[in-house]
Parts: structure tokens; sequence; C-alpha cells
């Protein structure tokens, strides 16, 4: 069987969260964020090498942290300035012998075990895979000093887990960054692959504020 490597990405210090602690270590339905997100990759992919990408700073807090809860097996590494600069450390801890590699934001932990099999199922047919939602919410762009309508029908979030064939994303990752790259669809597309959208999850949300903590708490207690 293939072998598959996760990379949840949670080096950044998250300042909309507006807390001394980085929103990725934050308590969610009894356990801290990032926590959650490991766990639900390690049971969608048995046997995946997971390695978790975490501020320098917050190193020491991760040992402790993994101590007094419940973790599946990983690997740590310390982020850099910028989020494509934490994915690449990612890539690099990676075994080389790893052949499609998931890319997760740390800090999307109402991702599904159902949504991260059916991207791992699909990528094994295309170099990229990434879930995406339709926007529901009328959109503006900003010209000047007034704005345009945008037909939403055109648009699509963008979330994670991203898939990819590991020789594309390694490929793509020996590119210099760019401001552009605010995922890595993005980097993989500047390198020349084509991107295949599949249907994503509106639960699987960036905690972002406090206001998204309050959701996430009780989306959990009323998860069926
Ligand atoms: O900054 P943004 O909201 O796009 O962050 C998305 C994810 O990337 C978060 O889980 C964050 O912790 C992570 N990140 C990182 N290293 C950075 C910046 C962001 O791992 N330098």
């Amino acid at each position: 069987m293939a072998k598959r490597g996760i990379i949840i990405v949670a080096g950044g210090s998250g300042r909309r969260m507006q807390s001394a602690l980085p929103k990725q270590f934050m308590i969610l339905g009894g356990e801290p964020v990032v926590v959650r997100t490991i766990n639900t990759f390690a049971e969608a992919v048995p046997g995946a090498e997971i390695i978790v990408v975490l501020p320098e700073e917050h190193l020491a807090l991760w040992k402790n942290l993994a101590a007094r809860f419940d973790v599946a097996v990983h690997r740590v590494v310390a982020g850099g300035k910028e989020r494509f600069d934490s994915v690449k450390r990612g890539i690099e801890a990676l075994s080389p012998e790893v052949e499609y590699i998931a890319v997760h934001d740390g800090v999307r932990a109402l991702v599904s075990k159902k949504l991260i099999v059916r991207a791992m199922l699909e990528v094994e047919h295309n170099d990229a895979v990434i879930p995406v939602v339709d926007v529901v919410d009328s959109m503006r762009r900003i010209e000047g000093d007034g704005s345009v309508i945008v037909p939403r029908g055109e648009l699509r979030i963008v979330q994670t887990p991203q898939l990819f064939r590991a020789e594309v994303l390694r490929r793509a990752y020996t590119q210099p960054y760019d401001v552009c790259f605010t995922d890595d669809a993005s980097v993989v597309e500047a390198a020349g692959c084509r991107v295949t959208l599949i249907e994503g999850e509106r639960s699987n949300i960036k905690l972002t504020t406090p206001e998204d903590m309050s959701w996430a708490e009780w989306a959990l207690e009323h998860k069926e």
C-alpha cells in the first residue's frame, strides 16, 4: 500500500484570536485544538506518517500538552516565518518513501474523517486535490472609492486538507516564496500543476476568532 504523509501546520501565532495562547493550543471539547486535529487524521489514515509544525517558541508548551493529553504518534518540527516556510519544513521532515502528502491547517479541528478519506482516494487519480465550498453571501470587490458586485456563483471558498502526489508538492516547494502563496494549491499551480476541486464541508472552518471557538464548542456538543 502507498505510504502517506500528513503535515499539520500549526506554526502561526494567531493574532486575530486576541489571546496570549495561540488558537491551536486552546481547549476545544476538552482537548487542545491541534490534538483533536492530529487524532482525527490518525484515525482516518491509519499508518500515515504525521508531522506537526509548531511555533518554535511553543515547543516546550507542546511537550507538556502532549504528555497530558492522548495524542496519536507524530513528529514535531519548528515552523517558519510564513505558512509557506512551515509547510516546506514539514515536507523536508517526511520520509522520502511517502507517495501522497496531505497538508492541513491545524486550526481546522472540525474536519471530518469522511472528508479526509474521500480526498485521499481522489488524489490517487489526480496530482492535486482541494476541498471547496460554495459562497452563500453576496460578494463585492473594492475598486478605488467604490465597489463592484462579483457574481458569487463564480467563487469558491478553499479549505484544507489539500492533497498532492508527493513529487508534485516537493517540486513545487523548491520555488521561492510569493505573497500569493496563501495555501498549497497556489504553490503547485504556480509550478504548472492542475488542481482538482472536491466538495468540502461548511463546518470545516479555520478557527480564527473567539466567536469561532464558541461556535465550534456548540457544533461538537450537537454532533450526532
Ligand atoms: O495564517 P493563516 O490563518 O493562513 O494560517 C493557516 C495555518 O497555517 C494555521 O494552522 C497556522 O498555524 C499555520 N501557519 C504556520 N506557520 C506560519 C503561519 C501560519 O504553520 N508561519
